[in-house]
């Protein structure tokens, strides 16, 4: 498994019928999640030392059609995380508030503290995808904000924020699936939106928009495909790659300005 292969290249236009939804890294579901459960340990002890440190944050930003699978890492993977430390944001249809400001005003409010975790479940990309694809902007302002979001990336990764964003990559059968099983298991049914439906049939609109916003990636704030077909591949891939990034980083415990070997405690 080389999280590497799934990592967009900045600069090179996406084709996602070239991108793999079903791929299983050669393991079987049960080497895979204990493998997940070893690595989420390390996950959350770098974790605590970028708490500890306070002074760099990571940003995670999950993106995927309908059922794709965003709450489902939000669940298994961030939520192996110390919560203290752990931001999550869930971005909605904007309010009239929200809407009566630029659309990155409510994205930057959300955006993590140093030693935080931030986490958004849909984020600005939606303002450069449902919008494009339900016809609310033409391709002069998608491509007019697609512009502003490199920019605000690189604000915050020049203030200290490493930037990780995730396509979870379906096919249309996986999703339908998924679909189905909202509408016979009883305990599901709060998740089905009819909505659903109509985005599902303008699958190939959002291949598009979603291709133009994957050419956002860059060295600082990379896009990476994740095969969600299997929903254990997709939680080792993300858990490996949050911790090979968090390691990259490299965060430290702060130096003390005492010596514990001298503080004697009465
Ligand atoms: P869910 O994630 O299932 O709770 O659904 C949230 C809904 O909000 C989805 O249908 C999104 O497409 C929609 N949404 C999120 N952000 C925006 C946005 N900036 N503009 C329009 N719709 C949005
Ligand atoms: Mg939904």
């Amino acid at each position: 498994m080389n999280p590497d292969q799934y990592r967009v290249k900045p600069g090179k236009s996406v084709r996602l019928k070239d991108w793999h939804t079903d791929d299983d890294g050669g393991l079987s579901k049960d080497e895979g999640k204990e493998l997940t459960d070893e690595l989420l340990e390390g996950l959350a002890e770098w974790q605590e030392r970028l708490f500890a440190e306070n002074k760099q944050s990571l940003l995670i930003v999950l993106q995927a059609r309908d059922a794709g699978g965003k709450d489902g890492t939000v669940k298994h993977v961030l939520g192996a995380l110390n919560p203290n430390g752990v931001r999550i944001s869930n971005f909605k249809v904007p309010t009239d508030e929200e809407r009566a400001h630029d659309f990155l005003w409510r994205v930057h409010a959300q955006a993590p503290r140093a030693g935080q975790v931030g986490v958004f479940n849909r984020s600005h990309y939606e303002d450069v995808l449902v919008t494009r694809v339900d016809g609310l902007i033409d391709n002069k302002t998608a491509k007019a904000r697609l512009k502003h979001i490199e920019n605000f990336e690189a604000l915050l990764t020049d203030s200290g924020t490493r930037i990780l964003k995730f396509y979870l990559h379906v096919s249309p059968d996986e999703q339908r699936q998924r679909l189905q099983d909202r509408l016979t298991d009883p305990s599901k049914h709060w998740k089905f939106n009819p909505g659903d439906l109509e985005a599902r049939a303008k699958w190939d609109a959002y291949t598009e928009a979603y291709e133009a916003a994957l050419g956002t990636s860059t060295a600082a704030a990379p896009w990476y495909v994740i095969p969600a077909d299997r929903k254990w591949y997709r939680n080792l891939l993300i858990t490996r790659i949050l911790l090979n990034t968090l390691k990259d980083m490299d965060p430290q415990y702060p130096h003390v300005s005492f010596d514990p070997l001298e503080v004697e405690i009465k």
